[in-house]
């Protein structure tokens, strides 16, 4: 008696993947995930000795085949574009992008107009433009890529309920929902699916600026589960999105948020 009754796999090793904003929170947290399940991960961030760090930390448990450094500011176009190079050389080909990076700056209507335009601009850019670009960069690998590509854009809650004074944040996040599902009906028949996350509260490099004591009341009076998220449990939902086994999800946006954007009261 041997093999099993279904087909599909739960596996992503030997998977190629990019993962932007690796240095840090949630994407560092999904580079791990991805290496530990025997993919090999680009991580990709700003600051050398951060992205260096993390990739490492990679190496140092899984190999020095499991990573490479991609030091990219994602809002640069021609960056992105030797980002992919770089993977492509290395690794040979590209199955799966993870549209991470993220920058959270404050607009508010009452902001002095060059830091309101600043912001705006830089927001745009880093947290939208930045994801389409890739995606189109990417695209000609994905489509090769074995079993299908996968795209994985994190957006947020703040794209369905919102905080005063970031109107960029909430602008671009409710952008990365409509850009994933116009390029998943788009890219659909020609084996690439492409799917969302929208984290709500979780302790990364993002909320490190608020104190605890907020954290816990914030999080009691609007978290069903009553506490921030672990960047683990969002990198394990982005994991499962980019399964073999996810292979008719395409266009879903996914809260992974303690429940807090369905609770009324
Ligand atoms: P984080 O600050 O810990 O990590 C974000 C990483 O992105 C940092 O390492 C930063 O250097 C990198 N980055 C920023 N701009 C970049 C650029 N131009 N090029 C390359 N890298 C850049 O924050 P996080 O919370 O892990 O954020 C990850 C994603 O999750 C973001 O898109 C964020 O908007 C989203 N998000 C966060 C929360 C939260 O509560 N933390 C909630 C919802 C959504």
């Amino acid at each position: 008696m041997s093999g099993r009754l279904t087909k599909l796999s739960r596996s992503v090793a030997g998977k190629r993947v990019i993962v932007t904003g690796a240095a840090s929170g949630m994407g560092r947290a999904t580079a791990h995930l991805f290496a530990d399940e025997g993919a090999r991960v680009a991580v990709v961030d700003l600051d050398p000795e951060r992205v260096l760090a993390v990739t490492d930390e990679i190496r140092s448990v899984h190999g020095d085949d499991a990573a490479i450094d991609v030091v990219c500011d994602v809002a640069d176009h021609d960056s992105l574009k030797a980002l992919v190079a770089r993977a492509v050389e290395a690794f040979g080909g590209i199955d799966v992008v993870i549209n991470n990076a993220g920058i959270s700056l404050i607009n508010s209507a009452f902001q002095d107009e060059q830091s309101y335009e600043a912001n705006w601009a830089r927001t745009l850019d880093v947290n939208l433009t930045a994801h389409s670009r890739l995606i189109r960069l990417a695209l000609p690998y994905l489509r090769e890529a074995e079993g299908g590509g996968r795209v994985v854009n994190i957006a947020s809650t703040e794209s369905i309920v919102v905080t005063a004074g970031l109107a960029a944040y909430a602008a671009t996040k409710a952008g990365v929902v409509g850009l994933t599902k116009s390029f998943a009906v788009e890219l659909g028949r020609h084996g690439v699916n492409v799917n969302c996350i929208c984290p709500g509260p979780i302790n990364t490099g993002m909320t490190s600026g608020i104190d605890d004591e907020a954290k816990a009341l914030y999080a009691k009076r609007r978290v069903p589960l009553r506490r921030y998220g672990d960047p683990e449990e969002v990198a394990q939902m982005t994991l499962s999105l980019c399964l073999p086994a996810a292979s008719f999800l395409n266009g879903a946006i996914v809260p992974v948020d303690g429940g807090m954007s369905i609770r009324h009261t």
